[in-house]
């Protein structure tokens, strides 16, 4: 059994990182923009005790006094065990310039962004660099430096296996783009799309996909995002435009990542396990609702009619089939978070290498604007006309996160690889979707996914929901077949 002490010590750190997320909730759907000093006074304070807590000798005491029973206990310990060592190794001194740097390089970021000049931005990505390779020296024994920032978002996962999965990814997913673009363009969907019909539709979609009004909650944010305070505390967010439909898109993704919080085992509640165990997982199971239940066939038979009702002027020219295709358009274009399902994984393919060859030395921050365009003319076949639109269009880099965005595109691995799990072990699940039940879907993510928390890696989640390692085929197979038959290639 787990000694009091250490439970009450871990319910702790759970609870100062709730603290935080309300903060943070609160700051961008609530607080009146005068409160922005204070509150970040506030944060920056809970984020320091946070750190004492987590780096405590008293902590690392009593996990090695621990004498755990059974798996989930094992579990307790070891990933606690984990936090607290990576915690550890990096000095206060550090920890402390890198955000600062961070928080520095926030203005100067949007401000190059909107006039265009990344010269203003470089000195701070400079420094927000050297700040992440001082990091990566804390840390021994990782086979490439870019192991160490990797490991921050999705664990277990090295650069050498980023490079193969996404190689193959890239190989598969450029030659079905550029089918897409030869071939004859899909409908676009006319509009407008009145908020107030939306923000109704997308609260009834989000009901039906598990949305519980005891526990959670959806307000509107200018990004939309989602947070758990506790599995039984799920805040969603969200924001429309009149013109088109990603709004409603988006809350089926927030819903996903909210629905794998809620579904946590409520055991693992305040043991610092009760959360998602990567950013990759959690991405998997927002891409999973969003595209592959919310943007396919049996989906839009039953809510379909539902759209036409909210939006007769908006639909009425389209048939069901164009309907779809105008659903499903693939186009590629500059913005990562305007991207199709097709093109998104290349956005994110971009990125890593160029953090790989940032980290690596083999890129010099000078040059950066002109790799990110080479690379986005390869990829995407697009030609970048400013850095505004390029290079400088992501806030990542002004915090100094690097190791983030592959996490995107495991996602998207990830969900298609569960995905054909899910249609071997739900018999009639298109029918299901096409009668608008997805209690199926919900259960088996929950059994095999949300409710191990932190308590399995995610390779291994992977491996035991699938049968299968991290593997980029499915993902292909699913958008070539889909593709193919909508763009009639
Ligand atoms: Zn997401």
């Amino acid at each position: 059994m787990l000694s009091p002490e250490l439970e009450r010590r871990l319910g702790e750190l759970t609870d100062l990182s709730a603290a935080g997320g309300l903060l943070g909730w609160d700051q961008q759907t609530m607080m009146p923009p005068g409160g922005g000093e204070a509150r970040g006074n506030v944060m920056a304070t809970l984020a320091t005790l946070a750190h004492e807590r987590q780096t405590a000798p008293e902590l690392g005491a009593l996990l090695d006094a621990a004498q755990p029973d059974g798996e989930r206990e094992q579990a307790i310990v070891r990933v606690a065990r984990r936090d607290h060592d990576k915690a550890r190794r990096v000095p206060t001194e550090l920890a402390a310039a890198m955000e600062l740097a961070a928080a520095r390089a926030q203005e100067p970021w949007a401000h190059a962004r909107a006039t265009n000049d990344f010269a203003l931005f470089r000195p701070y990505l400079e420094r927000n660099l050297e700040l992440r390779r001082r990091y990566v020296d804390c840390f021994e024994g990782a086979e490439h430096p870019y192991d160490t920032l990797l490991d921050n978002f999705e664990p277990g996962l090295t650069t050498a296996r980023v490079r193969e999965v996404f190689g193959r990814l890239r190989q598969g997913l450029v030659p079905l783009a550029a089918a897409i673009a030869a071939a004859e363009p899909a409908p676009v969907l006319p509009g407008p799309f009145p908020v107030a019909a939306q923000q109704e539709l997308a609260l009834e979609l989000a009901r039906a996909f598990g949305f519980d009004d005891g526990s959670w909650r959806m307000d509107l944010a200018v990004h939309p995002f989602a947070q758990s305070l506790s599995p039984q505390d799920i805040r969603v967010t969200a924001r429309y435009r009149e013109d088109d439909l990603q709004g409603l898109f988006a809350v089926m993704h927030e819903v996903g990542h909210g629905l794998y919080e809620h579904q946590v085992d409520p055991v693992l509640g305040r043991t610092t396990l009760g959360t998602g165990v990567s950013l990759g997982i959690h991405e998997s199971q927002s891409r999973l609702w969003e595209n592959l239940v919310g943007r396919s066939e049996p989906f839009w038979r039953h809510w379909g009619p539902k759209l036409r009702a909210a939006f007769p002027a908006g639909t009425e020219d389209l048939s069901d089939d164009d309907l779809l295709r105008a659903i499903n358009v693939v186009k590629p274009g500059l913005i990562r978070v305007d991207a199709d399902e097709v093109t998104y994984s290349l956005h994110v393919i971009l990125r890593f290498e160029l953090e790989v060859a940032m980290i690596e030395g083999t890129l010099a921050i000078g040059d950066l604007p002109d790799a990110w365009n080479a690379g986005m003319q390869e990829l995407l076949g697009v030609a970048v006309p400013d850095d505004t639109h390029g290079v400088l269009q992501d806030i990542h880099w002004s915090f100094g996160e690097l190791g983030y965005f592959p996490t995107y595109a495991i996602g998207n691995i990830v969900a298609a690889q569960l995905w054909t799990a899910i249609r071997r072990d739900i018999p009639g699940l298109e029918d299901q979707i096409a009668a608008g039940g997805y209690g199926a879907i919900r259960d088996w993510l929950r059994e095999h996914v949300h409710r191990h928390g932190r308590t399995v890696q995610p390779a291994q989640l992977l491996e035991r929901a699938t049968g299968e390692k991290l593997d980029p085929a499915p993902l292909l197979e699913q958008l070539n077949a889909k593709y193919r038959a909508l763009y009639r290639i």
